[in-house]
Formats: C-alpha cells, structure tokens, sequence
C-alpha cells in the first residue's frame, strides 16, 4: 500500500507529461499546473535517445515517436571536420529493444504533443496559465497545501517539481538557486530537409561546432554551438549575422545551409547553462526531478532522457508501495550517480569539444577518428545499464 494517491505535478513539459501519464495509468490521481498559456513549444528538434525510449516503452508512445520523427535503420551517426570531410562514423546500440531504433532525432512542437496527448489519454488535464503560489509542506500534517494563482487551494499527498531550470518548486522548498552559465551559447533552426541528407553529422570547426540533424522525412534543424565567455544577451536581428561570421569557415552541407539562413528563419538562440542541485532532491513531500533538479549541457543530448527516466523511476517505485520516504530515499540513491555523470560527462565533451588555440582543432579531429566508435561503445553501455 502507497502513500501516494495524489499527486501535484509542477510544469507541463517533457518529465512534467510523463510523469502524469505514468503515475495515472498506475491508478494516481494527478493534477498538472502550466506556467505558460500555451505549448507554442520553442527549441527547434532534439534527439530522443534509446535509453529515453526505453523509459517512455512505459507510457506507450514510442511507435508515435519513430513514426513521426526520424532514424536510420543502421543506428549509425557521422563526425566531420569543418569542411565537411567525413572523420568517422559510429553505430549505437538498441536500448529499448531490437525493433526500436537506437535514437530518434524529433521535432520538440511533435514530441510535446505526443507526450501531452498520452497524459491526456491516462485522463490527465493540464491546467493552463497557472502555476503555484505557495507551498505548505509541514511533515506532521501527512501532506503538502497547495495554494494556486487562479485563487484555488488543494492538498497532495507529494508534489513534483518538474518545471525546468527555473523551477519555483525548487526554490520555495530549498531556497534560491542561480543557474551557472557554462561558457557556451547554443543556437538551432529548423530548416527543410535537402534530399541527400540522410545521416546526423556533427562538425568540428575552431572553438565551434555544427550539427546537421534530420528530424523527419522533410525537415532537419541546423545547431551550432559557440564557446563564448559572456553571458551576452542577443536580441533576434543580432543572431544572424553573428552565425554568418562565426561558421563562414564551414563547407559541406553544413555551411550551405548556413550561408542560406535568412531574417526569416526562426533561430531560437540559448546560452547554455546548468542546474546542479545539492542532494537529496527532495524535502519530506516536494521531489524535484529533470531539468529544475540536473539541467546539463546537451553535449551528450542526455537531458531530457535523464529527465524520462527520473519521472518513470518515480512512477515505478510508488506502484511497489511503502512509505513516501523510503521511496523518495530510494529514488534519489538510483537517480543521483546516474545523472552527475551526465552532467560532468556532457561538459567535459563540450569543454573537449571546442577547445581553441593552434593545433586544437587537428588534435581533436585525430582523436575523433581515432576514438568515436569506443566512446559511443563506453558511453552507451552505461545508459544501457538498468535505471
Ligand atoms: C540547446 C539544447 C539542446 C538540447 N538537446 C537535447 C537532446 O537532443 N536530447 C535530450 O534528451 N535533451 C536535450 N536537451 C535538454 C532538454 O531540453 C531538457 O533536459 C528537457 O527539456 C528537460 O525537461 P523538463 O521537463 O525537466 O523541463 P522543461 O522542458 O524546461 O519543462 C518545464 C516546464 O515547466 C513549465 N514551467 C516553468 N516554470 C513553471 C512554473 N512556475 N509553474 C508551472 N510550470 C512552469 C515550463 O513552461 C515548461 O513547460 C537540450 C537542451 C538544450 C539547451
């Protein structure tokens, strides 16, 4: 028997809709709260890595995600210079199983929706527009009061704090916490996709890299990241011609389609930070998960998986029953190595990555051809590994 049997989840997106599906197809009740009006959803595409796609086989919606993204049957991905001679290739392995492929690169707008139609179908409705005033969480009371910004009150056995790196969750249970800023900027654009592109490739340039990334039949989006730093902000009209200068050294396909970036493009642009909350990530009744408890650089595209799977390790373990402590004690133990690996293990790639200075750029092109294929293997049997 569960202590749980209602649940608040704090944020509508990527954990905050799979852990709604996931703990109301286990028979608890959950009530969803969005800051935003909408999910007019920004950030171009991303990938869904095997492991993520193992943890969502539990909320039903992985043949949605292959059929409406993009793969490649042979799993594999390429490593190029800046010129867009090709490094290296490396295959992944299957993590969900033999017929689901290794990684899907998706749309963000169509995962959400995928996402947000499964808790829907579980019979979850996300309240809109509205978020959290206060939290009373007092350990005698046996559960959490909620008071909400449309003027209603309720009370939840346990709150989940799944709204993202700026999470209001996170700060009224464990006090204010300042995103770090890691020295990199991001930008990303969906484009049409060019019939020849048929393979994820990534490019390596001077102290900058480039990725070409389909994410259907149709479309791909073009990322490049910049290390940089300052935490500069930039207002739309200064992305381009900034990327202009930055990636003009770029061949390939990569820097066709950025010498065709145009003011009407939609270039969603990110300075890229990180969340690294002391442990444990939870405070007798309020547990904060994703990216508001352990947003990462996207060097390993990892976060969201992380993300997936802290929501769907949560579910399973509530199902199994026992007290709410025990449970979160034991969450928390399964979570914490997993996910600071991650973080340190993306960063280190990103610091590797775009290292600049004479002979850099030429050490770390040898040393993807050489290494790709053993990294993939080391790094992936890991995620492999049971959550
Ligand atoms: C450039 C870049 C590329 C990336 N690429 C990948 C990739 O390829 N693969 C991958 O796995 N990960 C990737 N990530 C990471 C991934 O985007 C995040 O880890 C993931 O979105 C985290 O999900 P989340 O649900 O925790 O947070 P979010 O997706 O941020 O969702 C939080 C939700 O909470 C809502 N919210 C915020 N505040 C409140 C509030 N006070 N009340 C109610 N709701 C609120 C927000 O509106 C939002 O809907 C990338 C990240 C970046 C920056």
């Amino acid at each position: 028997m569960s202590e749980v049997e209602k649940v608040l989840i704090v944020g509508g997106g990527i954990a905050g809709q799979t852990c709604a599906a996931a703990l109301t197809r286990r028979g608890i009740l959950c009530h969803v709260v969005e800051l935003k009006d909408n999910f007019e959803i920004v950030g171009a595409g991303m990938y869904t890595q095997g492991n993520a796609l193992r943890a969502l086989l539990e909320i039903g919606v992985v043949e949605e995600i292959v059929k409406q993204g993009w793969h490649r049957d042979d799993d594999t991905t390429q490593v190029a210079d800046s010129g867009g001679n090709v490094l290296a290739r490396a295959r992944y392995p299957r993590i969900a199983g033999p017929s689901v492929p290794a990684m899907v690169p998706i749309s963000r707008r169509v995962l959400h929706k995928i996402l947000h139609r499964a808790a829907q179908q579980a019979g979850v409705a996300t309240r809109m527009g509205t978020t959290i005033t206060s939290l009373m969480d007092i350990p005698s009371r046996g559960r959490v009061d909620v008071a909400f910004t449309d003027g209603t009150e309720d009370s939840y056995d346990l709150v989940v704090g799944a709204d993202g790196i700026h999470s209001r969750v996170r700060d009224l249970s464990f006090g204010p916490q300042q995103p770090r800023y890691t020295g990199f900027v991001n930008w990303r654009v969906v484009l049409p996709k060019p019939a020849e592109v048929d393979i994820v490739t990534w490019m390596n340039g001077n102290g900058t890299t480039l990725g070409v990334i389909p994410i259907s039949e149709t479309e791909l989006y073009l990322a490049g990241v910049i290390r940089q730093a300052d935490n500069r902000w930039y207002e739309k009209h200064e992305i381009l011609p900034i990327i202009r200068s930055t990636f003009a050294e770029y061949g390939g396909v990569g820097g066709q389609l950025v010498a065709q970036l145009d003011s009407r493009h939609d270039i969603v642009y990110t300075p890229i930070v990180e969340i690294e909350l002391a442990p444990p990530w939870y405070r007798n009744r309020v547990v904060i998960v994703g990216d508001a408890a352990h947003a990462s650089t996207p060097f390993w595209a990892q976060g969201a998986s992380m993300a997936i799977e802290d929501v769907v390790l949560l579910a399973q373990l509530v199902e199994a029953g026992g007290p709410l402590s025990a449970i979160l004690s034991q969450w928390m133990e399964r979570r914490l190595s997993r996910c600071s690996w991650v973080q340190q293990g993306s960063r280190q790639t990103g610091e590797m990555l775009h290292e600049e200075g004479p002979g850099m750029r030429e050490k770390m092109n040898s040393y993807v051809a050489a290494h790709f294929q053993q990294d993939v293997n080391d790094r992936y049997s890991r995620f492999a590994e049971a959550i």
